[in-house]
């Protein structure tokens, strides 16, 4: 049953962007994501790449245009250059996108633009080799800016680089961040910090900085001018007038972007999550697992279930957090 009909919520917000999670796994531990001793799913759990394709051959076929792989970190899943490979030539889906955290691009940044890959994000909090190792507990930054050379050697043109701050650990680089990003024609996002999952580490409450007080740094060096651009999401989008990059925020506490939401997620266990600050979900998986070779299920139960997308999401530093999975298993 495949049309070409644009996926529609209760609240007639059109549904055009899927992120979907290719691994709950990851090589890094970072600070406010998992904690050091993080458990990850059996094997038998996650969704195998055949199903992955399955899913997201369902949603393009319901009128989804962007799909972004990520995770966990999308580039442990070693079927990641099948999957991109055979999604990106789906008809329908004009952009297919990856949120990573570099170190193992590197190795593979040529294989997934000859593969079909549209562009890439890369997470990165701090320019200082310490640093880095201490909000990473396992990487080495050198890993990872290498991995962003090789993304711009193999073609790759709008790398845009996502920064989670947090008060005492890295607001202070706000400022050298943005030179490097101008230096090397990255865009940049400056993220808050959002309560999923418990974590030992710091106190969110803490270590929140709002996207209003990093905008105000960088505007003490940068003249920043607001744009239109949206992807239908929480971020805000700046430009200077002197730099080709441009400078978001993402403010999931400070603004609220709900009404114009035009997203959903499904976890590497293949459960469709319809918002981020809300835990109801739907199991997809059964339905692929049950219904291997008939899209015809699949898609309906989809449509079914996006039809109670929430209207919005309620985040609380004051309270614990509601949502009690990470990051990584979210599809960040
Ligand atoms: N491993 C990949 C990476 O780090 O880019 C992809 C998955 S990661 C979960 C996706 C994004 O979520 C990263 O940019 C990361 O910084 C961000 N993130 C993780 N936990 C977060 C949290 N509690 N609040 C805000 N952003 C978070
Ligand atoms: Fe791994 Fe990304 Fe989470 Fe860091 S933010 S622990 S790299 S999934």
């Amino acid at each position: 049953m495949s049309s070409a009909a644009v996926l529609q919520d209760g609240f007639r917000r059109p549904i055009t962007y899927l992120r979907l999670s290719v691994t709950d796994r990851c090589n890094f531990r970072c600070v406010y994501c998992m904690p050091e001793k993080m458990r990850f799913l059996p094997r038998a759990q996650v969704l195998r790449k055949e199903e992955l394709l399955q899913v997201g051959a369902a949603f393009v076929a319901l009128g989804i245009n962007k799909i972004r792989l990520t995770g966990g970190e999308p580039l442990v899943n070693p079927d990641l250059p099948w999957l991109v490979d055979n999604l990106s030539g789906l008809p329908g889906l004009d952009q297919l996108a990856l949120t990573t955290n570099g170190e193992r691009l590197d190795r593979c940044a040529k294989a997934l633009k000859a593969a079909g890959l549209d562009c890439i994000n890369v997470s990165l909090d701090s320019l200082r080799p310490e640093r880095f190792a201490e909000l990473t507990r396992t990487g080495k930054l050198k890993r990872v800016l290498d991995g962003i050379l090789a993304a711009q050697q193999a073609g790759f043109n709008r790398i845009k680089l996502n920064v989670v701050v947090l008060r005492g650990r890295n607001d202070d680089e706000v400022l050298d961040l943005v030179r490097f990003a101008r230096r090397e024609l990255l865009d940049i996002t400056f993220i808050e910090e959002m309560p999923l999952g418990h974590i030992s580490e710091h106190d969110r409450q803490l270590s929140f900085v709002s996207s209003d007080e990093i905008r105000t740094t960088i505007a003490r060096e940068f003249a920043l001018v607001l744009t239109d651009k949206t992807t239908g999401g929480p971020a805000r989008y700046y430009r200077m007038d002197d730099s080709p990059i441009s400078v978001g925020f993402i403010s999931p506490h400070s603004s609220n972007f709900c009404a114009s939401c035009n997203r959903v997620r499904v976890t590497a266990e293949g459960r469709l999550l319809l918002c981020l600050g809300n835990e109801d979900s739907i199991d997809l998986r059964q339905v692929v697992r049950e219904n291997p070779d008939d899209s015809d299920a699949l898609e309906q139960t989809i449509r079914g279930a996006i039809s109670l997308k929430p209207e919005r999401h309620y985040f609380d530093l004051n309270e614990a957090p509601q949502i009690v999975r990470f990051m990584n298993m979210t599809g960040g």
